[in-house]
């Protein structure tokens, strides 16, 4: 199928088409809702990409700010094909599966240095 020129919100689309039919570019998979920019912390489940975030939330009582971390499930279709590390735009869509109501949209590459950092320090 060939892709889109727009799936309704401002991301590039990718450079190779796919024939997946859950895809937001290239199959029959509306995008609606919440969009979030996260690092893929995992790619381990079939299609899948695991997206995370950090985050400040401001607790008035302390006047300071928490540090918080968002993890959710996204599908991850063959031609945004998305690895660990990259940043990556996610879109809201309808429930997928049980836990994946997002889809991956768009791929910025660029490893992030945070997630190598942490790993190193799992490791040791
Ligand atoms: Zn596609």
């Amino acid at each position: 199928m060939a892709t889109k020129s727009s799936i309704g919100i401002d991301v590039k689309p990718p450079e190779k088409p796919c024939e997946d039919d859950k895809c937001a570019w290239h199959g029959r998979l509306p995008v609606r809702g919440r969009v979030f920019e996260g690092v893929v912390r995992s790619t381990k489940p079939r299609n899948t990409a695991i997206v995370g975030w950090d985050y400040h939330r401001f607790i008035t009582k302390y006047e300071r700010y928490e540090r918080k971390k968002s993890r959710v499930t996204a599908y991850n279709p063959p031609c945004m094909h998305a690895k660990e590390g990259d940043n990556v735009v996610i879109a809201e869509c309808r429930p997928l599966s049980k836990t994946k109501t997002f889809v991956v949209v768009q791929r910025k590459g660029a490893e992030a240095e945070t997630v190598k950092a942490r790993k190193g320090k799992k490791r040791s």
